[in-house]
């Protein structure tokens, strides 16, 4: 265990994309600076805040009471709480309530919420009256550590998660750590698992830090800001260096291939959050890179016994209803995974590893090495449910 780090001023993460650049700030209490700060990005602005009913009912007031205390006329528009709000509809109901706000050119859209507020506000400014300003206000872990930062904005359709959308960087991204306080333990285990993806992708020294600190990111503590401040850096520098997902931003992607899937087949439901299948999806790649001979055994392992140590699932089988959802079956997974939107002509691309804190893109993987890689995966331990 490294010396405790002491809570300190805001932690400013600077994503510098020329016009388009934008800082994360990131705190203790730093909401109730947000009235100050949107006034002095855009003096005389209007903000209609979009939100959700938990989000609303723990944090909309002292929202409202920041962007008033700066002078800042506002109005809200509160959507259901989740996924489903990522509509058609949930985008006509926000882009409404926008229009009859008088949200104009000058004014400013605020997402305050997960990332699922955070896409289809993003969105609904995106393409209301071709595009006026957004701040994010991310109030979870995934949020303050993913999707509010890099501009990537939309909503689902029928056929497939994130389908329609547009790159629209907001103007300001306000992480307050205390709003992460309400967020139930699950979820906020689930944003975990996107900290630790960045430790593992890029950097082993992050990953050992958090080995030893995760209690208290957990708590709380001085170490959650330590650890949110260097998980935006580490996306804010692939995001400036690949904004549109040309090459490197896939990086991102590690265990979402597998992840996805998973999602998928438990119908993006409460059984399996976003977070989780990440967390078992890291597992497989690790796995995986194991089984090719690209890492050793042991650093696989590694990776999945800190998953496990905060609770996160790790394993296939530790999905609940594994057996009865087609998930005990291979060839079932590999076509989930030949649906999801990085497939490129047949072939999958997966995030590898070289080594812990060092990850690869591998474009190329042979659908029937990955076939044989999860039949033995499957085999190995006895479905729990
Ligand atoms: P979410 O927005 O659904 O929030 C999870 C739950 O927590 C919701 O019920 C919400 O009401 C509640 N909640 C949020 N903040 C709270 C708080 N402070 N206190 C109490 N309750 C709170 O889920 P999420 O995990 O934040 O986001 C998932 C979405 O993000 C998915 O749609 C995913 O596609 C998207 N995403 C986008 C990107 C991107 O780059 N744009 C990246 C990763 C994920």
């Amino acid at each position: 265990m490294t010396a405790p780090l002491k809570h300190s001023d805001p932690i400013i993460v600077d994503v510098a994309l020329g016009d388009r650049a934008y800082d994360i700030v990131i705190g203790r209490d730093v909401l109730q600076s947000l009235g100050e700060r949107v006034a002095a990005l855009r003096p005389g602005a209007r903000a209609a805040i979009v939100t959700d009913r938990n989000v609303a009912d723990h944090w909309l007031e002292k929202t409202q009471a920041s962007l008033a205390a700066a002078g800042i006329a506002t109005s809200h528009f509160t959507v259901e709480e989740g996924e489903g709000s990522k509509s058609y509809a949930g985008l006509q109901q926000v882009s409404e309530a926008l229009i009859a706000a008088r949200i104009e050119r000058n004014d400013l859209v605020i997402a305050l919420g997960g990332g699922v507020v955070g896409d289809l506000a993003g969105f609904s400014a995106a393409i209301l009256r071709r595009g006026v300003d957004y701040v994010q206000v991310p109030t979870t872990l995934l949020a303050q550590v993913d999707s509010s930062v890099g501009g990537k904005t939309g909503i689902n359709s029928p056929q497939g998660k994130n389908l329609i959308g547009a790159f629209h960087q907001p103007v300001l991204v306000l992480a307050d750590t205390a709003v992460l306080d309400t967020l139930p333990q699950r979820q906020f285990r689930a944003g975990y698992a996107e900290v630790v993806k960045y430790g593992l992708l890029g950097d082993e020294a992050f990953f050992t830090w958090l080995e030893a600190n995760h209690a208290d990111i957990f708590a709380g503590g001085a170490a959650r800001e330590h650890a949110i401040a260097t998980s935006c850096r580490a996306k804010a520098a692939i995001v400036v260096r690949d904004e549109r997902e040309a090459g490197e931003r896939a990086l991102l992607n590690l265990g979402h291939t597998f992840g996805h899937a998973l999602e998928a087949a438990t119908g993006f439901s409460d059984r399996l959050f976003h977070g989780e299948g990440v967390s078992i999806g890291m597992v497989l790649a690790a796995e995986l890179s194991a089984h090719l001979g690209m890492i050793a055994e042991t650093e696989a392992a590694r990776i999945s016994n800190h998953l496990a140590a905060v609770g996160l699932p790790t394993h296939l089988q530790d999905i609940a209803g594994f057996a009865q959802e087609g998930l005990a079956d291979a060839d079932a997974l590999m076509a989930l995974m030949a649906q999801d939107k990085k497939v490129k002509r047949g072939r999958l691309t997966f995030i590898l590893f070289k080594a812990v804190g060092s990850a690869v893109i591998a474009p190329n993987v042979e659908p029937s090495v990955v076939r044989d890689f999860l039949k033995r995966r499957l085999e190995r331990r006895a479905p729990a449910g």
